[in-house]
């Protein structure tokens, strides 16, 4: 796809309503504490072998979807394991000179955005943040003249404005020697990110303008500064990047046009303002950082135990998957209050249907409420609160009627390693 792929940002503060695909899967779910919770000690047949058989469970990318969740990610996007060299070029307008120094720009968001996918990875990417430029690149035209507004799209403003941006840089920058550009653009340009987020991505998009011989295939635009005034904004107002870098890597917008309430603060693809918070599993191993054999398939019929460490430590088993179809199924994790989870405030089993065939900002992911209409148990600013106590604890059950599976957490241990048990026709 050569299509630009940008953020259709919904409003800032999300409504309470869910979007349509999180309450269709809400009463497909139903909570329950009939089961007693089995002893960690106890050892239950194990179906499937970790590692093996996982080919049902990598849903492939349905054709027409510009940005899916499916595996493998599409070419064109910037390699997730490894090295990555990261271009950044602080920029501003005649009609928006900048106030400071472009460093102090810069280092808003570094070495935070290192630092996040260092540990988000467990070390898999090691991003190398550059800026061979270290003053302010002036754009030869007012910023009014880019008309650069919420979702615009590759043209012509932007084209414009990355042609521009190329001619004043490329003097001083060898673009061919970096894998993604971070364009970080002077805060007094453009609205509040209060009233309207311009932050945007165009990644695997080869049909972008070159440069030293390469197109800017994948480059993140970051405007304004995500400041909810809360005081918090030199802890957690880098974390736009790292939401618009996942784009570069391949990863789709999981908030929709009714804001967080498919996926809450579970993923920095749905929520990427206030405490920090990590990634789905699911995107762990379509981005390389879960290896095959951290993952089970659960795709034979009958019952499977599955053995799940807290997604946020390093290594032992992180994810189970049920495939309904060729592009979807459910995805099983544990998720903890460590590593990036900031915000989780009731740990457990997070249980959530990925749809390849769901595009960016239409809900690919649907997490499942274990506590349907509680309120959440978190008040936190920028945290979606309803699905915040959606993970399911020792003896709760995820029933999904229509499909007939059944997802039982058995028990955990004082590690925190859960034992789960599907059950699937
Ligand atoms: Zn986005």
């Amino acid at each position: 796809m050569q299509q630009p792929r940008h953020r259709i940002r919904g409003s800032r503060r999300p409504l309470t309503l869910a979007g349509a695909t999180a309450l269709a899967l809400a009463t497909m779910a139903t909570a329950s504490s009939t089961l007693p919770p089995a002893s960690s000690a106890s050892a239950g047949p194990v179906a499937a072998p970790r590692g093996t058989g996982l080919a049902p469970c990598r849903i492939a990318t349905a054709m027409g979807v510009q940005m899916s969740e499916g595996i493998p990610t599409a070419a064109g996007y910037t390699h997730s394991t490894g090295e990555v060299r990261a271009l950044n070029l602080m920029i501003d307008f005649p009609d928006a000179e900048a106030a400071g120094p472009a460093g102090d720009r810069l280092a808003e968001f570094f070495p935070q955005t290192s630092d996040w996918f260092h540990t988000s990875s467990y070390g898999r990417l090691t991003y190398v943040p550059e800026a061979p430029v270290k003053d302010w690149l002036r754009m030869p035209r007012p910023f009014s003249e880019y008309g650069i507004e919420r979702g615009s799209p590759y043209e012509p403003g932007y084209r414009k404005l990355v042609r521009d941006l190329v001619a004043v840089a490329d003097p001083k920058v060898d673009f061919s020697s970096y894998d993604l550009v971070n364009v970080l653009v002077t805060p007094n340009a453009g609205p509040s990110a209060l009233d309207t987020v311009l932050s945007v991505t165009f990644s695997g998009n080869d049909k972008a303008p070159s440069a030293d011989g390469v197109p800017l295939a994948n480059t993140s635009f970051v405007y304004s500064r995500q400041d909810d005034g809360s005081g918090s904004y030199a802890e957690t107002g880098y974390r736009v990047l790292p939401h618009e870098n996942g784009h570069v890597f391949g990863l789709p917008d999981l908030y929709t046009m009714e804001g967080g309430g498919a996926v809450g603060h579970w993923d920095i693809m749905s929520e990427d303002w206030g405490a920090n918070n990590d990634l789905l599993g699911w995107h762990k191993w379509k981005l390389g950082w879960l290896t095959n054999d951290q993952v089970s398939c659960a795709s034979a019929t009958g019952t499977s135990e599955h053995t799940l460490e807290p997604l946020a430590t390093r290594g032992g088993p992180k994810l189970a998957f049920v495939p309904l179809t060729d592009r979807s199924g459910y995805a099983v994790e544990v998720r903890t209050a460590a590593g990036n989870d900031e915000a989780v405030c009731r740990p457990g089993v997070l249980i959530y249907k990925v749809s390849s065939d769901v595009d960016t900002g239409q809900g690919p992911v649907s997490v499942a409420d274990s506590t349907e209409d509680s309120g959440g148990c978190t008040r936190q600013p920028n945290v979606h609160a309803e699905l915040s106590d959606a993970a399911f604890g020792p003896g709760d059950t995820f029933t999904d009627r229509s499909n007939g599976v059944r997802i039982s957490v058995l028990g955990k241990d004082a590690k925190d390693t859960y034992r789960i048990r599907i059950t699937r026709p």
